[in-house]
């Protein structure tokens, strides 16, 4: 019987662009997303090159040191021939592709990462981000400038710092080994996937649906239902008690599953393989998810910008918070002017008095104050009007105040 399938990739172009750059790739031991980029061409070649060179390392390898080091030598070696291509094919210049890779030895993992595809660990129902993001945003998480949750939503946060293409002969790879066990569920994914959906839903996702391809499509799935502005790619890994043999036939996805028709020329034509990879080209829409930064003057350009938008933040802030306080010093000044345009007839230690305001205080402050005595007596007064003056008398105006003092003035007899 054949073994359950424990592993599952899938890719989409998603809802906005017109060609799908990323690459996935599930094999034996190799699982891999990568996300190209490039200016107007090349982010599905980049990433469907770095893909298929990369799963030539799918083997059985005696360590997980072994593991490791063939893995970034893969990477290194898709590094070179995107170099070559590039060389070849100067319309090409700024390609180039994010990897995450993991390779599967037993009950260990060795993984290699490189750009913003991020590579996740469910274990005993906890989901944790593995990789980190070799980004711009990254970057000023990390040194504190901005928090994680700007940093989502922040203009540049395309901007990667590393990626496998042209740029650099030796690029800045990250490596590490991890132990797995039965029962975990590993899961690589482009951007596509991370940036459009939340944590906590992934994280459902993967606790609850049980086969590894039903995840991996409600995961693509979720992202559609998100709008899906880039392509999306999953590729899921269910460890399980055997060595390594996943179940399923090693599957290339994305750019990486399209039979290019550079590959029909081969046949005829020997030519080495960055020419065949690169002919014809494809056009692509205009690419905005990406930018490769050119030195460290494009970083300190890029910081600076950020620098500006942390103030413009900042004087918004204080232009908002004057705007306040003015408002509630306005509404509090109306509030006061009304009420001293009241009257009303009391007792002042005794004696009749017309006050000025309402009876109400505001905490220590009262909103009223004689502002005419009297020499009526109040004992002067009979029982009924004692009480009335006692429960104070409101007067819609001072003549009206006034005319309350004559009558109890008469009353009283004086
Ligand atoms: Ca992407």
């Amino acid at each position: 019987m054949a073994p359950t399938p424990t592993s599952a990739a899938v890719s989409h172009v998603g809802k906005i662009r017109s060609n799908n750059q990323d690459s996935g790739y599930a094999g034996v031991h190799l699982f891999v997303v990568a996300d190209g980029m490039g200016g107007h061409a090349g982010g599905d070649v980049a990433s469907a090159i770095a893909a298929k060179r990369i799963a030539e390392a799918d083997a059985a390898y005696p360590s997980v040191r072994d593991a490791e080091f063939a893995l970034q030598q893969a990477l290194i070696a898709a590094n070179s021939i995107l170099a070559e291509t590039v060389f070849e094919h100067s319309e090409l210049t700024g390609m180039g592709t994010t990897v995450s890779g993991i390779l599967r030895v037993g009950d260990q993992l060795a993984l290699a990462h490189i750009g913003d595809s991020r590579v996740y660990r469910l274990r005993d129902g906890e989901f944790t981000q593995i990789t980190a993001d070799h980004t711009f945003v990254q970057r000023l998480v990390d040194s504190g400038r901005i928090t994680p949750e700007e940093a989502a939503v922040h203009p540049r946060r395309s901007v990667l710092m590393r990626v496998l293409g042209d740029v650099d002969a030796a690029p800045e790879i990250d490596t590490a080994i991890f132990d797995t066990r039965p029962g975990d569920r590993w899961m690589l994914c482009s951007d596509g996937l991370s940036s459009y959906v939340a944590d906590d839903k992934m994280s459902t996702i993967l606790v609850t649906v049980r086969t590894a391809q039903g995840a991996a499509d409600r995961l693509v799935k979720e992202s559609l239902d998100h709008g899906a502005p880039d392509n999306v790619t999953v590729v899921l890994v269910d460890i399980d008690d055997s060595e390594g043999a996943s179940g399923i036939p090693p599957t290339f996805v994305g750019s990486a599953a399209v039979p290019l028709s550079f590959e029909s020329d081969a046949a005829r034509r020997p030519i080495r393989l960055p020419t065949l990879l690169l002919h014809p080209l494809k056009a692509t829409p205009p690419e905005d998810t990406h930018f490769e930064p050119e030195g460290e003057g494009y970083l300190e350009e890029l910081i600076e910008e950020d620098r500006k938008r942390a103030r413009r933040r900042r004087i918004i802030w204080l232009v908002a918070l004057v705007i306040a306080i003015v408002a509630i010093a306005g509404a509090v000044f109306g509030f006061y002017s009304w009420t001293q345009s009241k009257y009303y007839v009391g007792d002042d230690h005794g004696r009749v008095a017309i006050y000025c305001g309402v009876q109400q205080n505001i905490g220590p402050i009262s909103l009223s104050s004689v502002c005419q005595s009297t020499a009526i007596s109040v004992s002067s007064l009979s029982d009924f009007q004692q009480q009335t003056v006692e429960a104070t008398i409101p007067a819609d105006n001072l003549r009206d105040a006034l005319n309350i003092v004559d009558r109890l003035s008469t009353a009283a007899g004086n």
